[in-house]
């Protein structure tokens, strides 16, 4: 069912390239559909990399004159971008709800989380400091100048619509970068109501391109990686993806972030506060149903709690109400589509086939073809696929553990390191095993991290970089040294 926007004209099924809602020259378009169940939303333009080489030429131009507005000037766009989205934020989790499924407070939390890289990044731009540095030649002075990296390229997922964007875009464009950004093809429209409330906080036009197309995503993605004026890749998504777009950019040595997949292990150890960590496990394993980069891939639970752990967990999951995200008594929506739901139950069969007992749900649900009911595998062990593979999906595995050393050993033994949380109230512990877990973040007695002023990414191959924080501003300035001799 169509939501009832207030504001109906944030509802757009353009691209906008230079200030202008643009169609393909061909007049090509894909559908995009709801999850809950597959009934079309709209049509988007199906770009070509003739569109998207345009879109590259006007973030060029435009680069031009932004890269010289004062911090002041951007900071002034995103404040007022950050307000604009507070005030449409229903619409916006509506639409949002609408095209990926979440329930509608999560989009409304979203948008909330997602804006607030607007209003930080509006914070920061104005605090783009250099150096002065005492040179080892006498009469000479050094200053460092952090200037913007140039035309950004920009390639996000599904799963956080709006705030995959806007905490690349709002450190771009806080740096003086200029933007053409390609959404993800299941999800493009909170993307669009974002670029329409950027022109109405007054983002010069060609500032901030959005791209869309889905059969042609990988010319797309090959036009951003390989222009020339493109100095700049942040992508967010799969680590076989990452990898391709990597190797692509390295054609003309791109400055690169990437935000890939993950595993993220969640500890509870004996000592731990152990209402606090189910509900710790459960907001952190099945939010957004589980599609989330930073979800608990593999719940370890210490021996001595590991029942009582379990049995608490599994009520919680009893009482979750699988639906559509506008239905106020839904708490958890739909899988993105239905290959998500046979990944997912391929990867539960495999756990089941070795061994593993299914706690709670497990069968397909019958509310259609993308649902999965939040499922519960207990008697997990290392050889069964979840152990390495990630998740994305309603499925939470409880493994049992005797030691630290040994948790911790079994936490590491992956490929990827983004999130990583842990419980106990051992304060000796809690630094160990915080500085022993390989991942870019780590949630202490804490299973929500994501937070506009804390540093976001990951180490190994979750990707390197870091978005928010005062870190999240480098990513898109380069450092210039200026040597002034016979001072
Ligand atoms: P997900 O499973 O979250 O969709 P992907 O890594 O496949 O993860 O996709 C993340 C984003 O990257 C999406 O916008 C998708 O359209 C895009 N994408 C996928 N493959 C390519 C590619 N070869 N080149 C450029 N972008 C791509």
């Amino acid at each position: 069912q169509a939501p009832k926007l207030k504001d109906q004209s944030l509802f757009k099924q353009q691209g906008l390239i230079n200030g202008q809602w643009a169609d393909a020259q061909s007049g090509e378009t894909f559908t995009v559909t709801d999850p809950v169940n597959n009934a079309e939303i709209g049509t988007c333009p199906e770009m070509t990399r003739k569109e998207v080489a345009e879109a590259i030429d006007a973030a060029r131009k435009a680069f031009a004159d932004f890269r010289n507005t004062t911090p002041r000037e951007r900071s002034t766009i995103l404040k007022k971008w950050h307000q604009l989205c507070m005030e449409n934020a229903d619409d916006l989790a509506k639409i949002l709800t609408w095209e990926n499924g979440k329930p509608l407070a999560e989009a409304q939390g979203e948008v909330k989380y997602g804006s607030a890289f607007f209003e930080w990044f509006a914070e920061e731009a104005v605090r783009l400091y250099g150096d002065v540095i005492p040179s080892s030649t006498k009469g000479n002075r050094i200053i460092t100048l952090k200037q913007p990296v140039g035309v950004v390229g920009i390639i996000t997922p599904w799963n956080f619509p709006i705030a995959m964007i806007t905490r690349k875009v709002g450190a771009a464009i806080a740096a003086g970068c200029t933007v053409v950004c390609k959404p993800g093809a299941e999800t493009p429209y909170s993307a669009l109501a974002l670029a329409e409330l950027g022109i109405r906080a007054g983002l010069p036009a060609g500032v901030f391109n959005i791209v869309t197309g889905e059969k042609n995503t990988k010319d797309i993605g090959l036009e951003l990686t390989t222009n020339p004026s493109v100095r700049k890749i942040s992508f967010t998504g799969s680590t076989a993806v990452g990898k391709i777009l990597m190797q692509q950019s390295a054609s003309t040595m791109k400055k690169c972030s990437f935000e890939l997949g993950g595993n993220a292990p969640f500890i509870v150890f004996d000592d731990a506060d152990i209402d606090l960590a189910v509900a710790g496990a459960i907001a952190c394993k099945f939010r957004a149903s589980g599609q989330t980069c930073v979800c608990a891939n593999r719940i370890y639970v210490q021996k001595g709690i590991y029942d009582k752990f379990a049995k608490a967990f599994v009520e919680k999951v009893n009482g979750f109400k699988l639906g559509s995200g506008f239905d106020p008594d839904t708490t958890h929506g739909p899988l993105i589509h239905d290959r998500a739901v046979a990944k997912v139950k391929e990867l539960v069969d495999d756990a089941t086939s070795k061994g593993a007992k299914v706690l709670t749900g497990g069968e397909k649900s019958e509310l259609g073809k993308n649902f999965w009911p939040p499922t519960v595998l207990g008697g997990m062990t290392n050889d069964m696929r979840i152990a390495k593979d990630e998740i994305f999906g309603a499925v939470a595995p409880l493994f049992e553990f005797e030691s630290e050393d040994d948790v911790i050993a079994l936490a590491n033994d992956t490929d990827v390191g983004l999130a990583g949380y842990f419980y106990s109230n051992n304060v000796n512990r809690i630094w160990r095993v915080a500085e022993a877990l390989e991942v870019g973040m780590v949630g202490v007695n804490c299973a929500i991290i994501s937070d506009a002023v804390s540093p976001f990414g990951g180490v190994k191959e979750s990707g390197f970089g870091r978005e928010g924080s005062k870190y999240g501003l480098d990513e898109y300035t380069v450092i210039k040294s200026v040597t002034f001799g016979n001072t």
